[in-house]
């Protein structure tokens, strides 16, 4: 259990600034060679390489307000606003 209640109770969403839910186990597609996880489920191939995409699952926070996601890779939350993202597709 990486994420504590108390960092969920500081964490926010850098959009909305809207709290975030703590989902333990959710599917995501990984480019390995970009290493960049995908949320989308429907992608074929990693659109910046065009690479192969593996399926793994991994830890994620939701925003309960606009739903926008963001992913924990080796227990640290990464909260990027929109722009500064490779993986919104
Ligand atoms: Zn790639
Ligand atoms: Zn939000």
């Amino acid at each position: 259990m990486p994420i504590s209640d108390d960092l969920l109770e500081i964490l926010a969403c850098p959009m909305c600034k809207g709290d975030v839910e703590y989902v333990p186990e959710d599917d995501f597609l990984l480019c390995e060679r970009c290493n960049i996880r995908y949320y989308n489920k429907d992608l074929k191939e990693c659109p910046k390489c065009k690479g192969e995409l593996k399926p793994i699952k991994g830890e994620v926070l939701i925003c309960k307000s606009c739903k926008r996601w963001y992913p924990i890779i080796d227990d640290i939350p990464h909260m990027l606003p929109d722009e500064l993202r490779e993986d919104l597709v």
